[in-house]
């Protein structure tokens, strides 16, 4: 039997041919959620059950309940089929500036607005859950923000002078915030690659950076930053360097080159592929990046497509959201309301 998870695929062409076929995408999902080939029925969590080939579903011999494959996981409620949505996965998970909703709209046959949902409930599997700190591999992490967002000579000048007023002059952009662990390694050919992680946060206040940098950073380990002062008061517990941009931006070590790379990627891809996402939208497309970032592998530790994909297929049981939560005409559920 062939490998159904798409471990074995490289390329697009191979995952169309793959996965052309319901049964196999089925085939797909259930042996990712259960590794043992028994289904567990939602309802009655017993494992004995009939097969309904024709409908595609399991009866449950305890409680006589139908489930399908897609139930607990990011493709329950949707009628698209699973062969689109294993296409859509593929595309976002390894197109490097990511893909927009109408590319995929154009791509794989579904309207523009159900392609923008696909797109969203996937990037709710590429969140970020790891609770293991920065700092345990090459001990030296970077911390630094970004502003994203339109520029105040775009608007219209009634808005801009009322957000200005309100606000200051940075009250049009969402500030977002990173750590990066730098690779672990002394040449460039067998370093490891680095990893990140991202917040959106409402102000570069030490309040607001000192928590996230404790959460996500281990204590002790070497942390570059610039000058600004929300950073001050780390050193009790990092090992803290501040390079003074106005100054250098390279001092040996000590520099945040790692997250500027990370920041021009993210803005290429905002910028390029999606024109314009709302502030509301925004925490998504950073999970979005920050998974492509974190998978990317590098000359020592490769990692194909097929590799990033069955990592998100993996990641899409237990994650769920309706469109009117997606769109907020619902309250988000918890997890948008935390930073990573
Ligand atoms: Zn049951």
């Amino acid at each position: 039997m062939p490998t159904t998870n798409g471990l074995s695929l490289t390329t697009l062409q191979e995952a169309i041919l793959h996965f052309s076929n319901e049964q196999t995408c089925i085939d797909a999902v259930a042996a990712m959620r259960w590794p043992d080939g028994k289904p567990i029925c939602p309802a009655c969590e017993q494992k004995e059950h009939w097969y309904l080939t024709a409908q595609k579903r399991w009866k449950c011999r305890e409680c006589w309940k139908q489930f399908s494959v897609k139930v607990g996981t990011i493709f329950e409620d949707s009628r698209l089929p699973l062969t689109k949505w294993m296409l859509a996965m593929w595309m976002i998970t390894n197109c490097k500036n990511g893909i927009s909703s109408w590319e995929i709209h154009r791509a794989i046959g579904v309207t523009q607005k159900s392609a923008w949902f696909m797109l969203h409930r996937i990037r709710l599997t590429m969140q970020n859950g790891s609770l293991v700190k920065l700092g345990r591999n090459s001990g030296e992490v970077e911390a630094d923000e970004t502003f994203i967002g339109g520029k105040a000579r775009n608007m219209h000048e009634h808005v801009r002078a009322r957000k200005i007023k309100a606000q200051g002059s940075q009250a049009h952009q969402t500030i977002v915030m990173g750590v990066l662990e730098r690779g672990k390694g002394k040449d460039r050919k067998n370093r490891t690659a680095s990893e990140v992680r991202t917040a959106v946060i409402l102000d570069r206040r030490k309040e607001t950076l000192h928590p996230i940098v404790k959460e996500h950073v281990m204590a002790e380990s070497a942390l570059y930053s610039d000058e600004h002062r929300g950073y001050w008061g780390l050193e009790d517990e990092y090992n803290h360097q501040v390079i003074d941009h106005a100054i250098a931006y390279v001092d040996g070590k000590i520099h945040t080159n790692g997250l500027e790379n990370f920041w021009s990627l993210l803005k290429r891809t905002l910028g390029g592929t999606y024109v314009s996402v709302e502030p509301f939208h925004l925490f998504r497309y950073l999970d979005e990046q920050t998974f492509r970032f974190n998978n990317r592998g590098n000359r020592k530790h490769p990692i194909h497509d097929g590799q990033r994909f069955q990592k998100v297929l993996s990641q899409v049981t237990g994650k769920h959201i309706t469109y009117s939560e997606l769109t907020g005409k619902e309250r988000l559920p918890v997890v948008a309301a935390e930073p990573f």
